[in-house]
C-alpha cells in the first residue's frame, strides 16, 4: 500500500471539505454543524459514531482486530475575529457569542485543517484496514479556544465508555514553517496555563485626602511591577515562564480612591514545579506588597485560583515522538521533518494525557501552514507570515492537508501494524 498515493487520490475532496469548513466557522460551544459534518463523514467510512458527547463532541470508533488503541484528536471551534484574508472561500459568518455580543467568526487557528485531518486520517485507515490491527478513537473536540471542551468530554466519561487509549495523537498548524513540513520535539511542546483573580482591598476615600485612605490602585501598580521579577529574577534563564496581568479594574472617578481593584493574571510554565513556584511567588508578592503599604491583615489581597482554566503543559512522549518522526521522514522525506521549539501558548489536548490517572503516551506535532511565497518574503525582508489568531492567517490548503493527513495516518499505521 502506498499511503502517499492514497492521500493524493482523496486530496481534492478533502480540500473541498476544508473550504466548506473554513467558510462556515462556529464559535466555541456552538460547533453544531461542524460536529455533524465530522460525524457524517466518519460514518461514511463505516465508523460507529457517538454524537453530542460532552457538548458537541464527536467520538468515532474503528475496531479492526486485536491490537493497541490509538486516539486521534481534532479540535473544531473558531474565533471571534472578522476574516481579512480576501480568499474566495473566506468566512462572512456573523454570530452571537456566549456573552450576547455580535461578532465575526473565523477559523484563524487552523482548526478547520485539524478537522479535515481527522476526516482524512479516518478515510486512510478505513481504506488500509488490511495493513493494521487494533482500535482507533477519532475524537472531534469542541471548545478548545476557551479551554472547556476536552474537560467536558473527559468528565462525560470518554475513556470509561470508549476505552483508554494506549496513545493520543494531535496536530496543530504553525505558520513558522512552510506547508509540506512538520516540526516535533520530545518533552514539553506547549506551555501549561493557569489563571488567577486577585482582589486588592484598601480603604477608599477622597482623592485629595490620600493619607486617610489605603489606595488599592497604588498597590495594584506595585504588584504589577513586582510580578515581572518572578520570571526575570526567580526562574532560571533556561526555564520558560510567563506572568501577564491582562486585566485590571478599579475606580470610577479621578477624585475617588476606590476600596477595591480586581486584577486577572495568566501564567505559563513547562512543568508542575515551575507552576507551583510561580503561584507561590504571586501569593507572596501580593501579601507583602500590601503589608508594606500598611494594609491591615484583614484586608490582605485575595488570590483565587481558577481550577477550570488550569491546563498542564502539552508534553510529548519521547518514544511516540520518534515513531512520528520516522513515519514522517519515510513518507514526506527526511528534509521535511524539523525540530520544534516549545511555544508558550497552551492547549487542552494536554488533559487527555493525564485523564486516566496514569500518563498516556501522547504527542502533538506541528504542521507547517505558510505558503512558499510568504516564506520567501520572510526570508527576503524579515516580514513574519501572519500568526495564528490573526485575521489574515490562512494555510495553503493542498500542501497543508496532504502533510497533516499523511503524517497522522502514517503514524497510526506505524503504531498498529
Ligand atoms: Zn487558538
Ligand atoms: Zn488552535
Amino acid at each position: 500500500m502506498d499511503l502517499n498515493k492514497l492521500v493524493q487520490a482523496e486530496l481534492d475532496d478533502l480540500v473541498g471539505i476544508y473550504k466548506h469548513l473554513h467558510a462556515n466557522p462556529e464559535l466555541s460551544h456552538q460547533e453544531e454543524k461542524s460536529s455533524k459534518l465530522i460525524a457524517d463523514q466518519l460514518e461514511a467510512c463505516g465508523i460507529s459514531v457517538t454524537r453530542n458527547f460532552g457538548g458537541y463532541g464527536v467520538v468515532g470508533v474503528l475496531e479492526n482486530g486485536d491490537g493497541p488503541t490509538v486516539m486521534v484528536r481534532g479540535d473544531m471551534d473558531a474565533l471571534p475575529i472578522i476574516e481579512e484574508t480576501g480568499l474566495d472561500y473566506a468566512s462572512a459568518v456573523i454570530a452571537i457569542d456566549n456573552y450576547g455580543n455580535e461578532t465575526g467568526v473565523m477559523h484563524a487557528c487552523g482548526h478547520d485543517i485539524h478537522m479535515t485531518t481527522l476526516i482524512g486520517t479516518a478515510r486512510m485507515l478505513f481504506k488500509s484496514k488490511n495493513n493494521w490491527q487494533g482500535k482507533i478513537l477519532f475524537v472531534g473536540q469542541p471548545a478548545e479556544e476557551v479551554g472547556g471542551g476536552a474537560r467536558a468530554m473527559i468528565k462525560q466519561g470518554l475513556f470509561e465508555q470508549f476505552g483508554y487509549p494506549d496513545y493520543c495523537l494531535a496536530t496543530h498548524v504553525i505558520p513558522q514553517i512552510e506547508a509540506g513540513n512538520i516540526m516535533v520535539k520530545p518533552g514539553p511542546i506547549m506551555a501549561g496555563t493557569s489563571q488567577l483573580k486577585i482582589t486588592l482591598r484598601g480603604v477608599g476615600g477622597h482623592g485629595a485626602i490620600p493619607h486617610e485612605c489605603k489606595d488599592p490602585v497604588v498597590l495594584a501598580a506595585r504588584i504589577v511591577t513586582s510580578l515581572q521579577a518572578i520570571v526575570s529574577r526567580e526562574l532560571s534563564p533556561l526555564t520558560p515562564g510567563v506572568v501577564t496581568v491582562g486585566s485590571i479594574h478599579g475606580g470610577t472617578r479621578a477624585n475617588i480612591i476606590p476600596s477595591e481593584v480586581v486584577m486577572e493574571v495568566t501564567f505559563r510554565f513547562a512543568d508542575s514545579e515551575t507552576h507551583d513556584h510561580i503561584l507561590k511567588s504571586i501569593k507572596r508578592i501580593c501579601k507583602y506588597e500590601a503589608l508594606s503599604m500598611g494594609i491591615p491583615e484583614e484586608l490582605l489581597p485575595i488570590v483565587e485560583f481558577d481550577d477550570d482554566s488550569h491546563l498542564p503543559a502539552t508534553t510529548n512522549d519521547s518514544g511516540l515522538t520518534e515513531i512520528i518522526r520516522k513515519a514522517a521522514s519515510e513518507l514526506l522525506g527526511e528534509d521535511k521533518v524539523h525540530d520544534a521549539e516549545m511555544v508558550m501558548v497552551s492547549e487542552d489536548f494536554s488533559l487527555f494525557r493525564s485523564a486516566g490517572g496514569k500518563e498516556i503516551p501522547s504527542c502533538m506535532f506541528f504542521t507547517g501552514a505558510t505558503s512558499a511565497k510568504e516564506m520567501a518574503l520572510f526570508h527576503e525582508n524579515g516580514i513574519n507570515p501572519p500568526s495564528i489568531h490573526n485575521s489574515k492567517f490562512y494555510p495553503p490548503p493542498e500542501p497543508t492537508i496532504r502533510t497533516a493527513v499523511t503524517t497522522m495516518a502514517g503514524s497510526v499505521l506505524k503504531l498498529l501494524s
